[in-house]
């Protein structure tokens, strides 16, 4: 075994590891008959992505999640991917190519799709890098993408599929429109946030009388050029005359009619309401109802249209400005009111979204949602934490239709022609040619809406007519149409790559398998998703519609949503806030290691995780510790090196001297997984090996049940608090003592396994050395029930809580640590007399005594000073030791100091503006810190007594 170097260095270690998984191919998964398949699917990162906070937190939990259930045997599958983004990667594109002067129109389509595939092949695989970083134990092999070839078939097949059922229709609705990127978007695409606006009371005049008016307040005047009525609810007594009088509309004095509505609010504005049925969802409706006109007064860049007369070409705010002035000349405007209205903007650039109305596929979400919603109910698919079952259900009940064509070119183009021969009508599609589509399938093609054939080729001629004039469909397919179908698309559904298949050509002897298995038959349905909030509804809500309705299964069983990253002060980080911590920083900076660690121990389930860059000292330290306990461990094995060599070494030192006989025959290291028994082993071993397994217990309970920082604290503390806190520097003066030997190796050992899917990288380093083996596929321990005793744990506690009191005492009077004590104690109970017998040696070693003395009384010996710990009187004999009322002057002067610093505190906390600004945390952390306080003030009184007395 190489020694371990003094200082514990990630960026040497990370590096060389992942590699070496990766040669090693540690990672891949295949069916395999004897085993319980585990899978995971990753959420797949943009290709336009570059790793950020909330990337980091949901790989490492996945990466977690994946390398535990390896260990456990499982045959562990996480598929990894990309998407294509279709706007975003759009934009990306669009701008790199501005630098050039160029716009995409002067490319043209084909040549900017090469150009957005060229910028794939460059930058497309940035974020893959970043997760290797990051220690993502991902099957690299299979890595896919939603532009793939195969992805696509399943794609256009999906289309097709749903489009013979008449689940996708064609039509002309008002849809979320976004004015830069020209383009439609679904309702979870335009992303709400307040704004601050105006309420504009306009004046109508009546045609009849044009001096007498009707007000109607907007929030968006510029649209009256749009108007086609006035809305009125026709229980309201003000206006019940005037319905179905003509007003003239202002600046285009066109006639429009006074309407009446049930659905207009009374309580809105003056309670009569301008109808724009081609630029408002909710007048959209009314226009349909009443038969309305619909006017289009805005080209799909924002612009006003010829619609508009004179306000053509003017950009939508600019006009806004201009009518309002033209209103005020004319007296036609009331009076602007202040108003907070919520607005959609762009999910991708955040500009303000258009309600505009345009021909546009959808897909009939209402019967896809039903066996959806059923699956949840029914607990087939779990949400980890439960409260977003409700939420998951109550959108789906009041699911809408999915928007789903884009008028962008970078995606999934619909698989739509159009025949001109039987196109009476002229339509928005131009011709253009036809994109090479393979396809394995070549079913009959569909054809029912005039002039529409859907198709998974290109049509040669019109079904129909016979006519050869056929072009495809302009537009591209919602990114979220293809990342729907992941958990099954990833797997070549719904044709099989040839190569799923060969590979899993196994059959076990039992017979059950005597039949191939393709990848998607053993990994399908997948084990549990892993998630952010925000995209349950793009994403994961369709996931199980399109999981029940092409597999006719759930998709997943598990959905564990995690919370948001956001800074120590809760905002959401962002580049415009200058509160971004880069996970890569932090991983040059203090490893991966310690990002993973630290991240995962504060994010409570499903809770929103609060971080500054100081928390990953936290993670950073604990490698240290973890470093210098495994060099201390591996040092003073000896002479043996390897478990094996251990072994061997118990069997051949029989004649250690105090290596006690009853031991020697009871030492029996079995295989894999089993200790000695632990009945010849003392306290301190039987401790710690209980704690062990108590503590393996909890780290399998927490992981099984996604409390993930449960897990990590578990981990924390065992290590730190009770391995090398207190069992090393136990054991240390008898650390030779093939008992010690074998228990604190092998606590390490397994200790490392069971650390492993939290810090893969330093567990490795350390394993590698000890074992010569990679950890990756090192067994998960077993637990032994045998050897959790928490009568043990309840002993060692007490005399642990004896130690610990000793040297509080011995430290409140500032006692030099060479200076030899002498300690009295007085047990209440016989049990606690005879565990204070029989380990006096320890509390003497630890405590530097020169005497402990078991009292028959609980009479106070004079010149001590107290304590107490469960029930226990310690008493520590101070004559001799300092001068008395030096000593006592000193602690009164203490005693002062921490009443002037409690008393701060108090101050603080009892302040209204501290409590609301100061998150929970910190107030918990004071309250506590003020606890502490008033106890060492109480201890320190009660010791000023003493010395008197
Ligand atoms: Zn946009
Ligand atoms: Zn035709």
């Amino acid at each position: 075994m190489d020694e371990l170097s003094s200082r514990y260095n990630p960026k040497e270690t990370e590096d060389k590891w992942y590699k070496f998984w990766e040669d090693n191919n540690l990672f891949a998964a295949k069916p395999n008959p004897a085993k319980i398949p585990f899978c995971i699917v990753i959420p797949p990162p943009n290709v336009t992505g570059i790793l950020h906070m909330g990337h980091a937190l949901n790989n490492t939990i996945q990466d977690i999640l994946i390398r535990y259930h390896r260990m456990k045997n499982e045959e562990s599958l996480w598929m990894p991917g990309i998407d294509h983004a279709g706007i975003a990667t759009q934009n990306v594109v669009e701008k790199a190519i501005a630098k050039e002067g160029l716009k995409r129109q002067d490319l043209g389509r084909e040549k900017f799709i090469a150009r957005v595939w060229q910028w794939k092949e460059q930058y497309g695989s940035t974020i893959i890098h970043q997760l290797k970083k990051l220690g993502a134990s991902c099957d690299w092999q299979r890595t896919r993408f939603t532009m793939d070839e195969e992805y696509s078939q399943a794609v256009i097949e999906v289309f097709i599929r749903l489009y013979e059922k008449g689940l996708i229709y064609q039509g002309n609705y008002i849809i979320n429109w976004c004015p830069r990127c020209q383009t439609a978007l679904s309702d979870e695409e335009a992303v709400h946030h307040e704004l601050q606006g105006n309420l504009y009371y306009l004046k109508y005049p009546f045609r009849d009388s044009p001096d007498e008016y009707v007000v109607v307040a907007t929030t968006r005047p510029e649209t009256m050029l749009g108007d086609t009525a006035v809305a009125v609810n026709p229980k309201d007594k003000r206006y019940k005359k005037f319905i179905g009088k003509t007003l003239i509309l202002p600046l285009v004095n066109r006639e429009i009619k006074i309407i009446a509505d049930s659905m207009v609010d009374m309580q809105f504005g003056t309670g009569a309401v301008k109808v724009t049925p081609a630029h408002d969802p909710n007048d959209y409706l009314l226009g349909k109802k009443h038969h309305l006109e619909f006017v289009n007064i805005m080209y799909p860049d924002g612009r006003l249209n010829e619609n508009a007369g004179s306000y053509r070409d003017k950009d939508r705010f600019q006009a806004r400005e201009v009518i309002l002035e033209d209103l005020k000349e004319k007296g036609l405007l009331e009076k602007v009111e202040p108003h907070l209205l919520s607005a959609g903007h762009c999910y991708r650039c955040h500009t303000l979204i258009e309600p505009y109305l345009s021909k546009q596929w959808f897909v009939r979400m209402k019967p896809l949602a039903k066996p959806a919603m059923e699956v949840v109910k029914n607990g087939k698919i779990k949400f980890y934490p439960k409260r977003w079952t409700k939420v998951y259900l109550n959108w789906m009940e009041n699911i809408q239709d999915w928007c789903i064509s884009r008028q962008i070119w970078w995606g999934h183009r619909l698989p739509v022609y159009y025949c001109r021969g039987c196109l009476k009508e002229s339509t928005v599609h131009s011709p253009q040619s036809i994109d090479k589509i393979k396809t394995v399938d070549r079913r009959p093609s569909t054809m029912d809406q005039k002039g529409i054939i859907v198709s998974r080729i290109k049509p040669g001629k019109c079904p129909k007519c016979s006519s050869t004039d056929i072009y495809q469909d302009e537009d591209v397919l919602d990114t979220w149409f293809s990342s729907w179908l992941w958990p099954f698309a990833t797997f070549y559904w719904p044709f099989l790559s040839p190569q799923s298949i060969v590979h899993s050509q196994q059959s076990v002897d039992s017979g059950q398998w005597t039949v191939a298995k393709s990848d998607l038959d053993y990994f399908y349905p997948t084990s549990v998703l892993v998630t952010a909030p925000e995209i349950i509804f793009f994403w994961v809500a369709r996931m199980i519609m399109a999981g029940l309705e092409f597999m006719q299964d759930i998709p997943f069983r598990d959905v564990y949503i995690h919370g948001t990253v956001r800074d120590i002060e809760g905002k959401k980080m962002s580049k415009s806030l200058g509160n971004i911590i880069d996970p890569l920083d932090i991983i040059n900076e203090y490893g991966a290691d310690a990002l993973r660690f630290s991240l995962i121990s504060i994010t409570a389930q499903g809770q929103d995780v609060f971080l500054s860059k100081e928390r990953f000292q936290q993670g950073r330290n604990f490698a240290n510790k973890i470093w210098n306990a495994a060099r201390f461990v591996t040092m003073n094995l000896e002479p043996v090196s390897t478990k094996k060599d251990l072994c061997e070494f118990f069997m051949v030192q029989e004649s250690i001297k105090h290596f006690p006989i009853p031991l020697r025959k009871s030492l029996k290291v079995i295989a894999e997984g089993d200790f000695l028994e632990n009945k010849d082993l003392d306290i301190i071993n039987r401790w710690i090996l209980s704690r062990f397994y108590s503590s393996l217990k909890e780290v399998n309970k927490n992981l099984d049940n996604y409390k993930f920082n449960e897990a990590a604290n578990t981990l924390y503390n065992f290590f730190w608090h009770e391995f090398c806190d207190w069992y090393l520097e136990i054991i240390k003066p008898e650390i030779k003592h093939p008992a010690n030997q074998l228990v604190m190796f092998e606590v390490l050992e397994k200790f490392l396994r069971i650390l492993h899917p939290f810090m893969p990288f330093i567990t490795e380093e350390i394993w590698q050395r000890i074992q010569g083996t990679s950890i990756t596929l090192a067994p998960w321990p077993h637990i032994q029930e045998q050897m959790i005793d928490k009568k043990i744990e309840k002993q060692a506690e007490s005399i642990f809580g004896i130690i610990t009191q000793i040297r509080n005492l011995r430290s409140s009077l500032e006692i030099k640590p060479e200076q030899k004590v002498k300690v009295s104690l007085y047990p209440h109970s016989k049990t606690k007399q005879n565990l204070i017998n029989e380990n006096s040696r320890l509390i003497i070693n630890l405590t530097k005594l020169e005497e402990l003395k078991l009292l028959t009384s609980n009479q106070r010996p004079k010149a001590t000073i107290s304590a107490i710990v469960e029930d226990i009187d310690i008493y520590l004999h101070f004559s001799g030791l300092f001068d008395i009322s030096a000593e006592q002057a000193k602690i009164k002067e203490k005693l002062s100091e921490l009443a002037k610093v409690s008393q701060a505190k108090e101050t603080r906390l009892n302040n209204p503006e501290f409590l609301k600004k100061a998150p929970a945390e910190i107030v918990a952390k004071e309250k506590e810190s003020i606890a502490e306080l008033k106890n060492t003030i109480k201890r320190l009184e009660r010791m000023h007594h003493e010395l008197l007395h």
